[in-house]
């Protein structure tokens, strides 16, 4: 069963002390000088030490995907046929995130841990360690629309937080926590959720839809126009898993090296180069039907849920103002006007 505290902002700063001792504490913040013109911030997920480095006032550029799947991560080293695998941190991480984020992990989880034969060892290794503590989301941000794609509630936590200025509540459901928040007053359960956002979609059901006259249409065609294929959609998004490989070796001598990993995305040129020269999908409309119709289509069909969590990154950091709920809208139209509802 569940218990609720209330503390005041010094004393949330000394439980997080304690709490790092044992964990890790990664959760929203601000990278000064980071961002991609000069001077400018960006924000995104790492290390915390005090409720001061929590970035809440707004939806951070970068998801936390990559606290379980780093940008760029050496797997193994090799030399000759002897492997050796790669460190990596295997401190107990807590997570601070809103509740979009956490059913994003969940379809990260989907992916890396439960789309085949085996887990993802490299996935697994990270996630096994994480507990998430919720950041109480009862408003969202403009380009939000988590309560359309049913991800504005989640119950995955081991801790609620509500962040009031003055002080924190805090629902502690495992109870593995409950002797870090002893010191705290005992309060009233308080965990709300967003129940609407100011962008709402609905996905249409594209089960009678003709994938192929949908695959052909005129719609792609003016995407292709418009996006530059930046990526930045791919890298913001929580639930993009995609990546490719590199070997790098060391000198001239190709039997020793390392393995990595690196995020890839559908929206970047060479993402479905074959050998030989050919690409799939090589106008950028092409790769922005791929996309949309794994978000909210092809991933729900396999596993019964969509993709997409409608967290709003790729809205907010699309240069060409491209929309995905208004995406999702005219795919909505065109399905009406092919199946004459
Ligand atoms: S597709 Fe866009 S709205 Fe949906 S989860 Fe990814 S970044 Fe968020
Ligand atoms: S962020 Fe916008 S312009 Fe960049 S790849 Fe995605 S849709 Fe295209």
């Amino acid at each position: 069963m569940s218990t609720n505290k209330h503390l005041s902002n010094d004393a949330f700063d000394r439980v997080l002390c304690e709490l790092g001792r044992e964990y890790r504490l990664l959760g929203p913040r601000r990278f000064p000088g980071k961002g991609a013109h000069s001077g400018a911030d960006v924000t995104g997920y790492g290390e915390i030490g005090s409720l001061s480095d929590l970035y809440l006032e707004g939806k951070t550029y970068f998801s936390p995907k990559e606290c379980l799947f780093p940008v760029r991560e050496t797997l193994f080293y090799f030399r000759d046929k002897d492997i050796t695998p790669a460190a990596f941190d295997d401190r107990p991480t807590i997570i601070f995130l809103r509740p979009c984020d956490i059913n994003g992990i969940k379809r990260l989880d989907t992916i890396f841990l439960h789309n085949g034969s085996e887990p993802d060892p490299y996935y697994a290794r990270r996630r096994e360690r994480v507990k998430f503590f919720l950041i109480e989301c009862r408003e969202g941000f403009d380009s939000c629309f988590c309560v359309s794609m049913d991800a504005n509630r989640s119950d995955d936590y081991a801790c609620a937080c509500r962040f009031e200025g003055d002080g924190v509540r805090v629902e502690i459901k495992d109870g593995s926590f409950a002797p870090f928040f002893a010191g705290g007053e005992d309060a009233a359960a308080f965990l709300a959720f967003v129940t609407a956002n100011k962008t709402s979609v609905q996905v249409p059901d594209l089960s009678r839809v003709d994938l192929g006259a949908l695959f052909q249409h005129e719609i792609w065609q003016e995407y292709s126009s418009r996006c530059i294929a930046c990526g930045r959609c791919n890298t913001s998004c929580v639930t993009c898993s995609c990546f490719t490989m590199q070997d790098v070796s060391y000198g001239r001598n190709q039997a020793l090296g390392e393995r990595r990993r690196v995020w890839a995305g559908c929206h970047i040129d060479g993402f479905t180069d074959m050998a030989g020269g050919h690409s799939f999908r090589a106008k950028n409309g092409d790769r922005m039907r791929f996309k949309t119709m794994h978000k909210i289509n092809d991933f729900k069909r396999r596993f019964g849920f969509h993709m997409c969590v409608g967290c709003g990154r790729c809205d907010d950091v699309c240069p060409e103002y491209i929309s995905f709920p208004t995406c999702i809208e005219r795919l909505g139209r065109i399905s009406r006007e092919m199946t004459h509802e």
